[in-house]
C-alpha cells in the first residue's frame, strides 16, 4: 500500500480559484473516501489535489418551490439531516444505505456522481428525479442531464479544468410512493450486486406512472423504459408484478465479477421488482 506523503493539497476558498488549479493539472478532492483509496493503490499521481470543501457554492443546499440544488461538496450526512430528506424520501432511502456513518459524514454527492460507479447508491435517486448536473469551468458554466453526463464505469463528460458545482433536482409532481433496496454480499457496508429504486404514482389502485432505476446491472445506472411503460395500469400488491420480472431482467446488461455472476445479478433485479410491489402495497 502506498502513502500519500509528498502530494500537495491546495484548499481554494473560491470557485474561480478551484477551476484555475484544476486547469493546471489538479484533481478534485472532496471527502476522499474513493479517491484516497484509489491513489493508495495506484502508481500515478496527479500534479496536486484540489480540496473543494471550502468553496461556499459547493457547500450550499437550497430548496425552492419546485426544485432543490445540492452543492457537490455537501456530504451524504448533511443531506440526510436537511429538510430535503423529508421532501424527497427516495433520496433519504438511498443515501442512508451508503457505507457506515463515517463514510456518510465524509463522502459527498458530487464525489459519488464523479466516481460514476454502476453501483453508486447516490445515482439511483438522481436518475429517478431526472437530475441535471451543473458544471463550472474556466470559461463559465453549463448544465446537462445526469444521464448524458455519466458515460460508463468511471467515465464522465467532464472537460479539463471543470468541476461539478451542484446537482439540480426537480421535484416530482404529486406524492409518488418511493422504493429503494440494494442486495449485496454483506449486511454492513454493502456494495450492491444489484439495486433498484422506483417512484410510483398510483390512482384508484392502479399504477398511473412509474420511474424505475437499476444499479450494478449495466455499465451505468439504467432506466428500463419497457418496464416503466409496462407498469402503467398494473395493480400494486404482493405478486402483482411477477410476470414483469423477466422483462426487467431482459433489459439489464450485467457483467460477471468478483461479487456476482451476470445471471445472478439479472435474477436479483427481477426479484427486486417483485419485492417493490409487495413493499409499496404495504406503504399505501
Ligand atoms: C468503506 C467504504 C464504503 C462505501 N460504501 C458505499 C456505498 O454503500 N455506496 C456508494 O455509493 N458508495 C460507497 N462508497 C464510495 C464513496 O464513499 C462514495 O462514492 C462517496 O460519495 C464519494 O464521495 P467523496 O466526497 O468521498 O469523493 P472523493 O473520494 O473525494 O472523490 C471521488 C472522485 O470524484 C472526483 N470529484 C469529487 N468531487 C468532484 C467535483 N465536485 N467535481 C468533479 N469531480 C469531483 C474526485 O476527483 C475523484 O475522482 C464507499 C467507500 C468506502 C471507502
Amino acid at each position: 500500500m502506498r502513502t500519500l506523503e509528498g502530494l500537495s493539497i491546495e484548499r481554494p476558498a473560491t470557485l474561480v480559484g478551484a477551476v484555475e488549479l484544476l486547469a493546471d493539472g489538479g484533481q478534485p478532492l472532496a471527502g476522499g473516501t474513493d479517491l484516497v483509496v484509489r491513489l493508495r493503490q495506484s502508481e500515478s499521481r496527479p500534479r496536486r489535489l484540489v480540496y473543494l470543501g471550502r468553496i461556499p457554492e459547493l457547500r450550499a443546499l437550497s430548496v425552492e418551490e419546485g426544485s432543490a440544488e445540492i452543492g457537490a461538496a455537501v456530504s451524504h450526512a448533511e443531506i440526510l439531516s436537511s429538510p430535503l430528506a423529508a421532501r424527497l424520501p427516495i433520496l433519504r432511502q438511498a443515501l442512508s444505505t451508503i457505507g457506515g456513518p463515517a463514510i456518510r459524514a465524509m463522502g459527498t454527492l458530487g464525489g459519488n456522481v464523479a466516481n460514476a460507479s454502476p453501483a453508486a447508491d447516490g445515482l439511483i435517486p438522481l436518475y429517478l428525479l431526472d437530475a441535471q448536473v451543473r458544471l463550472a469551468g474556466l470559461t463559465g458554466e453549463r448544465e446537462i442531464p445526469l444521464s448524458s453526463f455519466v458515460r460508463g464505469p468511471g467515465a464522465i463528460d467532464l472537460r479539463s479544468g471543470e468541476l461539478i458545482r451542484s446537482l439540480m433536482l426537480p421535484f416530482p409532481a404529486g406524492t409518488p410512493l418511493s422504493y429503494f433496496r440494494k442486495v449485496g454480499r454483506r449486511r454492513a457496508l454493502v456494495i450492491a450486486v444489484a439495486s433498484l429504486g422506483a417512484l410510483v404514482w398510483e390512482t384508484q389502485g392502479k399504477i398511473a406512472q412509474a420511474r424505475v432505476a437499476l444499479g450494478s446491472v449495466a455499465p451505468t445506472v439504467l432506466r428500463p423504459a419497457h418496464v416503466e411503460r409496462a407498469l402503467v395500469g398494473r395493480e400494486l400488491h404482493a405478486g402483482s408484478l411477477e410476470d414483469l420480472a423477466e422483462l426487467l431482467s431482459e433489459e439489464t446488461r450485467p457483467i460477471d465479477d468478483l461479487r456476482a455472476t451476470a445471471a445472478y445479478r439479472r435474477q436479483v433485479a427481477g426479484s427486486l421488482l417483485v419485492d417493490m410491489a409487495e413493499t409499496l402495497s404495504n406503504q399505501e
